[in-house]
């Protein structure tokens, strides 16, 4: 009877189709794989399974047609806020942090990096509490601080900035956090940036920087020539305190060396960070950033900063190629984390996946001063898959038309995700 029983199942297996869902005619920005035109996009098993030009709809449960769209990797917000809730003592990560799914999805984010709001002493219940309950992919950037970003006082104790201990902390969760934080300090001596570099080294990480309050006794020049090592971060790159031009309007001739020695430079917008009269002059002379981030907590989001696409959309009217300002969402923060496998659609990469509208027409933006600037693009979120999920759906573009589904059941599987052939409605839900 051994025989017969593998036939039938071999059948079986061969009738299925090969695919969960297949996003059929998009242009593709996937800038690891230098692929920039239109193609169809497979995804099983939670993993990309096939990039290619006319990938035919049958051999898919579901096919979804998103032609007139950009489809590029999940995007990296490598400078968020997310460590919301309290920590068992206070508030974590300060008043300000807020929960990633209630803000990344939608706007094609499936991976967020902490940046700092905790620290060794309660990163573990920041894990349990958030990280380990999110849909949106959580890393962190571990605080030199013990507890993080409270948004008081216990930030500026440099007692409790421990190295080694931070080292440890960081060693024993490679999964999770992928580098150290140092923040907000207003004193005059580089305690913490040494502290911070300190337990990098110790634990083979990159740090991140954001310089706190700008002292004549640590100048910011030194700071990226000398203090921080290739590969280490400066975020809130276009922050008004932050040397950047000369009287006649240059470029700094530092910035230039800064990043010739390894210096990475990233936007950290957040709700002070980020001024025009500082970012597009950069961005015209050639320095654009290495990488796009938000700086998101609750306070940004909804002031000028608002979402990564609102970021993204400042670089493209600034006149950066839409190319470049997905790598610099997508490929390059992925590799300055050093998680290669995020941030490209190869084939056996987790599906992760934004679909996004170029809108045309009338916009304008706000930076962290108040000041605007007008523009003809923006982007929005359209179709968002993490982990080969249906995890926003703008448009209903993955769903059966109601008049479709024959008799509505009062039961369904809530966990439906829309990815599968043979749809199932969401529940009807009775009212009690
Ligand atoms: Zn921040």
């Amino acid at each position: 009877m051994r025989y017969p029983t593998l036939f039938l199942l071999a059948n079986a297996v061969l009738a299925q189709p090969s695919y969960d869902l297949l996003l059929k005619g998009a242009h593709v920005i996937d800038p690891k794989n230098k692929i920039s035109d239109v193609r169809d996009v497979a995804i099983r098993d939670g993993l990309i399974a096939a990039v290619a030009r006319d990938i035919p709809a049958k051999q898919a449960g579901r096919v979804v047609d998103v032609s007139g769209l950009f489809l590029t990797p999940g995007l990296i917000d490598l400078h968020a806020h997310v460590f919301a809730g309290s920590d068992g003592v206070g508030l974590a990560g300060g008043e300000s942090s807020i929960y990633p799914d209630a803000f990344a999805l939608r706007a094609g984010v499936t991976t967020v990096v902490d940046a700092g709001s905790s620290g060794r002493r309660n990163f573990a219940h920041f894990k349990k509490t958030v990280i380990d309950r999110a849909r949106t992919r959580v890393l962190a950037f571990l605080n030199i601080g013990g507890v993080g970003m409270p948004g008081d006082d216990k930030e500026q104790n440099v007692g409790d900035m421990d190295a080694r201990g931070a080292a440890e902390v960081a060693i024993a969760n490679r999964d999770t956090i992928v580098g150290i934080k140092v923040a907000h300090y207003r004193g005059p001596d580089w305690t913490p940036v040494e502290r911070g570099v300190e337990a990098g080294a110790l634990a083979n990480l990159p740090v991140m920087v954001d310089f706190g309050e700008f002292r004549p006794e640590r100048p910011f020049q030194d700071l990226v020539l000398k203090k921080l090592r290739p590969g280490d971060i400066y975020t809130h790159m276009f922050y008004a305190p932050v040397p950047m031009l000369d009287e006649q309007g240059r470029l700094l001739p530092y910035l230039f060396e800064a990043r010739k020695r390894g210096v990475l430079f990233d936007v950290g917008h957040g709700g002070a960070a980020f001024e025009f009269r500082q970012a597009v002059p950069a961005v015209r002379q050639g320095f654009p950033p290495d990488s796009i981030s938000t700086d998101v907590h609750s306070g940004s989001i909804n002031a000028g900063m608002k979402d990564q696409l609102n970021v993204m959309s400042k670089f493209l009217n600034m006149g950066m190629p839409l190319d470049d300002v997905i790598y610099l969402s997508t490929w390059n923060p992925a590799r300055i984390i050093h998680r290669e496998q995020l941030g490209h659609l190869s084939v056996g990469a987790q599906a992760d996946i934004a679909v996004l509208r170029l809108e045309r027409g009338r916009f304008a933006f706000v930076d962290s001063w108040g000041a605007g600037m007008e523009g003809n693009q923006r982007l929005s979120g359209e179709l968002t898959v993490a982990s080969g999920r249906v995890v926003y759906d703008l448009n209903g573009r993955t769903r059966d038309r109601w008049d479709k589904l024959g008799k509505y059941q009062p039961q369904g599987d809530p966990s439906w995700d829309g990815t599968r052939g043979g749809a199932r409605p969401r529940p009807l839900t009775r009212s009690r």
